[in-house]
């Protein structure tokens, strides 16, 4: 399934060909068709499914063919100031080449500039409920020209007790327009929201990605940073393994730990989003064919990749996202095949293995490697049961700023 054929016109695939998207996601390629069709939709994808994407393009296309005034036309609801900040760079994004006018508003700033910007007149508006009913009693937004209505994480924003806010934006909306309702679980108020919402809806549902797959070992090295590669190089080699999908974090990093990789005499290439789509096409094609043994990608690159019986990622460093790191997994382990996951983590990164912990709501083992343990500088949180240097305790009352030399970080 390409973007060409789900029906996107050329200035959307222009924008999406220089996101260096290869190929829709599994929510992309359902909710395109649907949405372009004019149907309402309920879709049931998390954060990192593509889900933003899922919506943006088709009613970017949507609002393109017909001619609007100053009032906007679709409304993008979201919970939070962050999302509603990224899907409107969303929008600006994969609306580069058409003449939509977007904006974003929230709270928690200065609501003049946003007069001001609604005030010249917006195709697509991005809100935080409270913010977008403040606005709406100032009358300084006229909602009565919206067609499309997207409710972005509902489910969040039920959490957050948004379904007042969203009842009364409800009764500002014109009768008949088309209503999106992307949420990541469904729960009884979720079907009920929907159900009082939507017209004959096409459900459209991918799998959960924040579970982990049960076949995919998952396992945590905690070394020092300096030292990541060269366990890198230690554990392909020992575990003589052929086909290891690598994660980096930024796209040089990737470049030069392929490098450093291929020094070492691993086969490596890196894919990211600076590199030509041949480039990339060819890395990959090696890859799958067993002539590379490492492939180094940034979690963007990695997206569309779809590799049968991977049977090794490696999370070079961990990813700022918590999710990412489940997509990350996700790559292996597939269709029932086994896999293992295995993470390099360093002193700097804990606070993110904590977040992943979290999300994943059970804690991954750790193992330090001999040859490779850690300096002890700070005193990581291992589990008891895992071997690990013992280091004095801290004292409980430690003053605050008492260590004169700990520079805050930024
Ligand atoms: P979302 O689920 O909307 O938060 O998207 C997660 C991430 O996936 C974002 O960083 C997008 O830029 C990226 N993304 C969206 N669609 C694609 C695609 N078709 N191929 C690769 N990456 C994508």
């Amino acid at each position: 399934m390409s973007f060409e054929e789900l029906g996107l016109q050329a200035e959307l695939l222009r924008a999406i060909r220089a996101q260096g998207y290869t190929q829709p996601t599994p929510i992309q390629a359902k909710a395109i068709p649907v949405i372009l069709n004019g149907r309402d939709v309920l879709a049931g994808a998390q954060t990192g499914t593509g889900k933003t994407a899922a919506f943006t393009l088709p009613l970017l296309q949507l609002l393109e063919g017909r001619s609007g005034g100053r009032q906007p036309r679709a409304l993008v609801l979201t919970p939070t100031r962050e999302l509603a900040a990224q899907v409107g760079e969303s929008v600006a994004t994969y609306g580069a080449h058409l003449n939509q006018r977007s904006a974003v508003i929230f709270g928690g700033v200065g609501i003049n500039p946003q007069i001001e910007r609604l005030r010249r007149g917006v195709d697509i508006l991005v809100a935080t409920p409270g913010r977008l009913l403040d606005h709406a009693g100032q009358k300084t937004v006229d909602l009565s020209r919206v067609e499309i209505l997207v409710l972005d994480e509902a489910d969040r924003m039920l959490d957050m007790g948004f379904i007042h806010d969203i009842r009364r934006v409800l009764k500002l909306l014109p009768q008949k327009r088309q209503n999106l309702l992307f949420s990541a679980t469904y729960s009884d108020q979720i079907r009920q929201l929907a159900n009082g919402l939507l017209h004959q809806p096409e459900m459209i549902e991918v799998a959960r990605r924040n579970t982990t797959a049960e076949n995919v070992s998952q396992l945590v090295h905690l070394v020092d940073k300096g030292d990541k590669r060269r366990l890198l190089s230690h554990l392909i080699r020992a575990g003589d393994w052929h086909q290891v999908l690598i994660f980096t974090r930024t796209k040089h990093g990737a470049n030069r730990l392929a490098e450093q990789l291929s020094r070492d005499g691993i086969l490596s290439a890196a894919i990211h989003g600076n590199k030509s789509q041949s480039a990339r096409t060819r890395a990959l094609q090696e890859f799958k064919s067993n002539k590379l043994t490492a492939l180094v990608a940034t979690d963007i690159a990695a997206r569309g990749l779809d590799i049968d019986n991977l049977p090794h990622v490696v999370n070079f460093e961990l990813p700022n996202v918590a999710e990412d790191y489940v997509h990350r997994i996700g790559r292996t382990g597939r269709a029932g095949s086994s896999g293992a996951a295995l993470s390099l983590v360093s002193d700097e990164e804990r606070k993110l293995l904590k977040d992943i912990h979290r999300l994943l709501k059970r804690e991954i083992p750790v193992e330090i490697v001999e040859g490779f343990e850690p300096s002890p500088s700070g005193a990581p949180s291992v589990p008891a049961s895992v071997e690990a240097p013992r280091r004095p305790r801290r004292p409980r009352n430690r003053r605050r700023g008492g260590r004169g030399n700990q520079a805050k970080a930024g």
